[in-house]
């Protein structure tokens, strides 16, 4: 039975089961869980309360008491470290204490790539709306909360430009100012009108993109003819897929540069770890010998809960052996819990990446077979936070497709057509 139906027939040993599922794999998986964590403590309040088999009264009195002692407890325990709250105003990040604060709750670094500066604070406090959440100041490409530790907070600014940023501790308020918002808008523009590249590069540099190149290590994947291994192709169609998204202007991040083993749950944590727009995992297909010479073709696979016939043989190759060791009702619980609005960013995704695979391999290669995009339950996805698909970018076992698979060339273009995808997809959904 799912959490959903626990909820809906008021069972309150179910639910809390189902709860205890999720927060654990969820934790496991780098999820924030709070969420989950608190209708848990919800529910075993309403428990305690119920179990109280004595008069009506007393059972009043109960569950007042245990209200209180939980709203109370945290916040006179960890007052001196408690958030307010967070909020911008003009050029200001402003953080909000209960109590007086010093210097020391704030510390400063930066972290500069080619493509961009990453402004870090951390603040010792707790702020119960860090989920991460998202801050805007116009001008500034991206600013993050996160709740690292219990109390540790991350405030992440990320920008083009230098923003010379200061901050100044009063009272019982941290404020950080940035002196240099959009210093780099005008040089931009003039670039822009004789270089329509640039707009792109600029357009997309803030994307950040995680590929997950497919098994590695003792975990060959499928096994084509003469031994070919699904590892090698999809490591090398992988790298090809970092260098050119990287060449177009994304922040790009590779599950894989060898031949390593990795566990799946760990595939998605660094997803989620930098904060990724979408994930991509690179998977190659094999089918039994008999009907080798007749299955060949790209396609596309987002997360759901349906399960056709077909997305149950593929996911059941794909999910590796540490996610079937999870139990059913915890399957269960993860895909009732699946959000609609990420199951439908998957599904947008998994079609501008199909539609455009398959018009670049079709280009030279007219007799591409179109698999199309489907559905399924396939694991490595459910651990990422963002729009995610899995990519199956052909047959090892098929004569003419194995072969090309193996082809530098032929990897190339494949890489070429998921970018393309991927730029189509930001294109549409910025
Ligand atoms: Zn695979």
């Amino acid at each position: 039975m799912s959490y959903l139906r626990a909820v809906l027939n008021n069972n309150t040993a179910l639910e809390i089961k189902h709860l205890k599922n999720i927060i654990k794999y969820g934790n496991k998986l780098g999820h924030n869980t709070s969420k989950y964590e608190k209708e848990l403590a919800k529910i075993r309040v309403k428990k305690a309360a119920k179990n109280t088999k004595t008069t009506k009264k007393v059972k009043i009195q109960k569950t007042k008491t245990i209200k209180k002692t939980t709203k109370t407890k945290p916040k006179t325990n960890n007052l001196n470290y408690t958030v307010k709250n967070i909020y911008t105003k003009n050029n200001m990040i402003i953080i909000d204490f209960y109590t007086n604060i010093t210097k020391k709750y704030i510390d400063y670094s930066i972290d500069k790539t080619k493509y961009s500066n990453l402004y870090l604070f951390d603040i010792k406090g707790s702020f119960k709306d860090a989920r991460p959440t998202k801050l805007q100041i116009s001008g500034i490409d991206r600013i993050y909360i996160i709740q690292k530790e219990k109390n540790l907070l991350h405030i992440k600014v990320r920008d083009k430009s230098k923003l010379n940023p200061i901050y100044i501790v009063n009272k019982k308020q941290i404020i950080i100012k940035f002196l240099n918002i959009g210093s780099n808008v005008n040089s931009n523009t003039t670039k822009t009108t004789t270089n329509s590249n640039i707009i792109n590069v600029n357009r997309y540099k803030r994307k950040v993109v995680v590929i997950d190149a497919g098994h590695g290590g003792k975990d060959v994947g499928a096994v084509g003819s003469n031994k070919k291994y699904e590892k090698k192709v999809v490591l090398a169609v992988s790298k090809y897929l970092y260098n050119i998204l990287k060449k177009r202007g994304y922040n790009v991040h590779i599950t894989r540069k060898g031949d390593t083993f990795i566990k799946v749950r760990n595939r998605t944590i660094l997803a989620n770890k930098k904060n990724a727009d979408i994930f991509l995992s690179i998977h190659a297909n094999s089918i039994a010998k008999s009907k080798a010479h007749k299955v060949k073709g790209v396609e596309t696979f987002f997360l759901s809960p349906a399960r056709s016939a077909r997305a149950k043989r593929v996911a059941a190759k794909e999910n590796s052996s540490d996610v079937r060791s999870m139990s059913k009702s915890t399957k269960n619980s993860f895909l009732t819990v699946l959000n609609q609005s990420k199951i439908t960013a998957s599904n947008k995704l998994a079609i501008d990446v199909q539609q455009n695979m398959l018009y670049t391999l079709q280009q030279r290669y007219k007799d591409t077979v179109d698999g199309g995009v489907r559905e399924g339950p396939f694991w490595v996805l459910v651990g990422a936070q963002m729009p995610s698909i899995l990519i199956e970018v052909g047959y090892i076992s098929h004569p003419t497709e194995g072969k090309r698979l193996y082809k530098s060339s032929y990897q190339k273009l494949l890489a070429k057509g998921i970018a393309n995808g991927v730029d189509s997809y930001f294109l549409k959904n910025p």
